[in-house]
């Protein structure tokens, strides 16, 4: 099977690209195109070209598994040379999505015709770089510049019914052949256009347009590098000629790609669909078929769950033991919901649709016909068991029984239903209606076939699954213990919680530890702390100024004081000095010298320690791959995408450098060094060997 076919109907010869499953431009795709455009300039016969796809999507872009390297020769600007080169006219028939460099093999056409509501983009910003095959160039010149920088700068796709301008004809898909040959046809005889030709004006209009963007990449892109490059490739397509505007973009294109920040989105766009994959279960696992979902507690967390499953269309029951907080957790859901409507992104209609789509009851017997049910009640281990019984009393055989706890032990859950092979967890995040990740929690004995169903339920209610293992916290919170430790620890030494916050936030999270402790509420790391005593009670500088805040009831946003204060109606931390008082007497109660902390020393002391937390979840087997890892730093914690996750982090600056400043502070840092600076096993056995965590397989 050909990945590119070629035919000659009467005078007209149409290429098609049919490269299963996306025609990705591999090597292959380009060589055809070359050859079939050979064949049709050397056809006397033919007088016009047609370029489609015989696949439902027209072109996925780039192949992306060649970024690595090797012989890429034809590369796609010297395919698209011979295209728009050519002496007889190329119309591009786009039956489906274009993206990336399949966009540019359409604008590199001299006619396009496309199909309703069709969708086109340019989105190799999310990678990290910029298109390179001339579609800074010759995007600009086709359509409303403003619109060309905006889907370059943003990569979002859009729909061809917004960009006409692009297109001959927009028709039925039933009529894109017809319309191509009719094109094709009228083009004979006439003047091929030239892109190259047309001229873009520099004017005080583009200058002020090129400003805001970069204004609105540094408040919406902040840290991303490739945004910027974006801007100026498209602003070469006002200043230079075309010819010397490609070689910008081609400059601008390999200055990206040599970036980390490249390689870290490139990496994340493959561990994301990693995540997906599950080696381990035999393909033909049959799934269960979920129809209908109850969740237990319609608090903070269950009424987010709840919304999830209503906003794919799935019925959902809500139980509490007291009708009054059933009430209390419909009415938020309705607000949030009623609050969606008034920004426009939910109709009056959508919002009553997925309202009846949710009922409560105060009744387990109500839950007889459910096939998945969500515990969402408080965490507490008697709590949750009493449910799990009470599940199992009701529940029809093959109801998946999943809990959402966050630190407990999911088999200590399972062992007490008659059903354990039932049991999983998934593990949402707060807020769970807006939150992507999932985390789906493997215990001793859930089956297969509920494993695999999970991950499916994931994706049909729009969230990233990835599949953990049970241990205290499982991955994103067992890791997140240990950030938070150094964070607080630091402070005791004498960093302000403003430094360190800035600190994580030049980093690129979205708010540094004590910004989103406050937010989360600083009683749950507290509760957390007093369920895992025995682990920490050696430590007595163990988050101490945190628990001595929380025990004078400030707990966070919520009172409006937690670690900063908080005015009325404001989540703007504003310092307290009260607090570095606290950690100045507790630092000197325990001998604790109060010091001048360099920001290095802060990330370091906040990252890494992390990362090696990291490297023991691999080494136990309770993440499957580092990527996992990644894609649950990204997903749930806000870790900046342009850095992969902190394990690609790692990967990037070298385990070497993150082993000897782990054990710098082992030594520098007395007993507390010594006992919580240990480096991982497999951080010295990989660091050592000069390898990656990327590949690691345990
Ligand atoms: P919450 O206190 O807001 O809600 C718990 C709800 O459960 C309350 O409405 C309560 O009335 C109800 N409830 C308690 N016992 C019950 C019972 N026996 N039967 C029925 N309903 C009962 O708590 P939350 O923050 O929503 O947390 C719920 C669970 O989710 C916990 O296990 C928590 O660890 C986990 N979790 C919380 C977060 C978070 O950020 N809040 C994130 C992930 C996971």
């Amino acid at each position: 099977m050909s990945v590119v076919n070629y035919a000659v109907n009467e005078n007209i010869s149409v290429i098609s690209m049919a490269g299963k499953p996306v025609n990705a431009l591999s090597k292959a795709i380009r060589m055809g195109i070359v050859d079939a455009m050979a064949s049709a300039l050397d056809n006397d016969n033919v007088e016009a070209i047609i370029i489609t796809s015989e696949l439902a999507l027209f072109s996925a872009g780039a192949d992306i598994s060649e970024f690595s390297g090797g012989d890429l020769s034809p590369m796609l600007p010297e395919v698209l040379a011979v295209i728009e080169n050519s002496t007889k006219p190329v119309v591009a028939a786009v039956n489906g999505g274009a993206f990336g460099g399949g966009l540019e093999l359409a604008l590199a056409c001299h006619y396009r015709v496309t199909v309703n509501h069709n969708k086109v983009g340019l989105p190799e910003v999310h990678l990290g770089i910029l298109p390179g095959a001339g579609g800074t160039q010759r995007l600009p010149r086709l359509i409303d510049a403003s619109k060309a920088l905006q889907m370059i700068v943003s990569g979002a796709p859009t729909s061809v019914n917004t960009i006409s301008e692009l297109f001959v004809q927009i028709v039925d898909p039933a009529d894109l052949l017809a319309s191509a040959v009719t094109v094709a046809k009228e083009a004979v005889g006439k003047a091929i256009p030239a892109t190259n030709l047309i001229e873009l004006n520099h004017s005080n209009d583009t200058d002020t347009l090129f400003e805001q963007t970069r204004a609105q990449v540094s408040a919406k892109m902040r840290g991303f590098f490739a945004p910027n490059k974006c801007i100026d490739a498209v602003k070469a397509a006002f200043d230079l000629s075309f010819e010397d505007g490609l070689k910008r973009e081609g400059e601008l294109f390999m200055e990206c790609m040599k970036t980390p920040q490249a390689r870290a989105q490139q990496h994340f766009f493959f561990s994301e669909r990693a995540a997906a994959s599950l080696p381990q279960i035999a393909k033909d696992t049959p799934t269960r078929d979920i129809q209908k979902v109850a969740i237990i507690g319609a608090g903070t967390m269950g009424g987010g769950i709840a919304m999830n499953f209503a906003n794919a269309n799935i019925p959902v029951v809500l139980l509490e033991l007291e009708q009054a907080n059933l009430d209390k957790g419909l009415a938020l859901i309705r607000k949030n919901y009623e609050n969606s409507a008034k920004k426009g992104k939910l109709t009056q209609d959508q919002v009553e649709e997925r309202m009846t789509l949710l009922t409560g009851t105060t009744k387990y017997d109500d839950l007889s016909d459910v096939d998945l049910v969500i515990e969402a009640v408080f965490e507490k281990m008697s709590v949750k068991k009493q449910v799990f019984e009470a599940l199992d009393k009701v529940c029809k055989p093959g109801a998946i029984l999943a809990s959402n706890t966050s630190t407990l032990d999911l088999d200590e859950i399972a062992a007490s239903v008659s059903r354990p092979q039932d049991v999983i967890g998934l593990h949402f995040f707060s807020p769970a209606n807006v939150m992507k990740l999932l985390e789906i929690v493997q215990g001793a004995k859930t089956a297969d076939d509920v494993i695999k169903t999970s991950m499916q339920l994931a994706k049909r209610i729009k969230k990233v699954g990835v599949l953990v293992g049970v241990c205290f916290g499982f991955v994103g919170n067992r890791m997140i213990e240990v950030y938070g430790r150094e964070a607080n620890r630091l402070m005791l030494e004498g960093a302000t919680p403003e430094q360190i916050d800035k600190v994580i936030f030049d980093y690129g999270l979205p708010m540094g530890p004590f910004t989103m402790g406050d937010m989360a509420g600083l009683d749950i790391g507290y509760f957390v702390r007093q369920s895992r005593k025995a682990f920490i009670e050696h430590d007595p500088s163990y988050c101490t100024v945190a628990n001595e805040l929380v025990e004078a009831g400030r707990v966070g946003l919520k009172c409006g004081k937690g670690v900063y204060l908080y005015e009325q109606g404001s989540r703007q931390p504003i310092p307290d000095p009260t607090v570095l008082d606290i950690a100045k007497r507790k630092a000197a109660e325990l001998d604790i010298e109060q010091r001048d902390i360099s920001d290095q020393e802060i990330l370091e002391r906040c990252i890494f320690p992390l990362i090696n937390e990291g490297a023991n979840i691999l080494l136990e087997g309770i993440a499957q791959r580092s990527s996992d890892i990644d894609v649950i730093y990204v997903y749930g914690y806000g870790f900046p995408v342009y850095r992969g996750g902190p394990m690609q982090y790692a990967d990037e600056i070298g385990l070497e450098q993150v082993l000897s400043r782990m054990k710098y502070y082992q030594e520098s840092l007395g007993e507390y060094g010594q006992h919580w600076f240990t480096p991982s096993t497999l951080l010295v056995e990989l660091a050592e060997k000069n390898k990656k965590f990327a590949g690691f397989k345990a």
